[in-house]
């Protein structure tokens, strides 16, 4: 059984601040300490339930967040920057699942741990055929192109809440009840290490309930930007990319990965 592992930081069990996510801020280390430590719980995870091959991939930020040196040896794993149309470097069809493991909810929901989508300092929002759409929608999307459902998807109560309300049969695990963007009732690391191993085995034995997620017809996906030079920056060709007013740029599209490339 092979399993592809997209992992975020801000869903991880224990973090809550922005000086745990950044690169050179105080708590960072300890960030990326939390971080590994529940990578390698997943992926223990994952071996008991049954896989045999897995590939994780970082995409926090730069894309290298893992202790490489401490990274559970029986998975491989993808860390570093990508183009654009390369999201998940490795995966093809033959992936029986995915797991979105540290994930948030998009930008703009209520009481959620660092809610954006894919940058605070760039986009506001994004609509994918007039209804709000994150990174959970759009990473399982973009799955979808390569036939891969999502099996489980973990992070915050909303985080929870929006995976099931985009993806609908998807396994859930939350590790911490927002309250505010930068505060939540977090479950201690060492209480997410022991039971996020059964929520991986159930969502593996249910996999056979779960479809790749997709979308019939061709997309038409809305993208508003923090300010105007955000949004001044990008090339519109007036068909494929339009330029709708000063902060909002609206894609057309049939192959989704293709449109994305033109977005991040
Ligand atoms: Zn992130």
């Amino acid at each position: 059984m092979k399993i592809y592992v997209c992992v975020d930081m801000e869903g991880i069990a224990g973090i809550v601040m922005p000086s745990q996510l950044r690169q050179g801020e105080y708590h960072y280390q300890e960030g990326r300490r939390l971080l590994t430590e529940e990578v390698n719980t997943v992926v223990e995870g994952l071996l008991e339930a049954g896989a045999t091959e897995i590939i994780v991939r970082d995409i926090h930020a730069t894309g290298f967040n893992f202790l490489i040196d401490q990274l559970h040896p029986e998975a491989t794993y993808f860390v570093g920057a990508t183009k654009a149309d390369q999201r998940f470097p490795g995966i093809d069809s033959s992936f029986d699942g995915a797991l979105l493991i540290g994930y948030h909810a998009m930008a703009g929901t209520l009481r959620a741990v660092r809610d954006h989508t894919y940058s605070s300092r760039s986009y506001t929002a994004m609509e994918l055929n007039g209804t709000p759409i994150g990174e959970i929608g759009i990473d399982g999307l973009l799955l979808g192109e390569y036939g891969v459902p999502v099996l489980l998807v973990t992070g915050d109560d909303k985080t929870c809440m929006e995976a099931e309300q985009e993806l609908g049969n998807v396994a859930t695990y939350c590790t911490k009840t927002a309250w505010g963007r930068h505060s939540a009732l977090i479950k201690p690391p060492r209480k997410v290490k022991a039971e996020i191993k059964d929520a991986i085995r159930m969502a593996l034995q249910n996999r056979t309930g779960c479809t790749p997620y997709t979308k019939q017809g061709s997309y038409e996906l809305t993208v508003r930007y923090l300010s105007t030079d955000l949004a001044d920056s990008r090339y519109c060709d007036g068909t494929e990319s339009v330029r709708v007013d000063g902060l909002t740029i609206r894609h057309k599209g049939t192959d989704f990965t293709r449109m994305m490339a033109r977005v991040l």
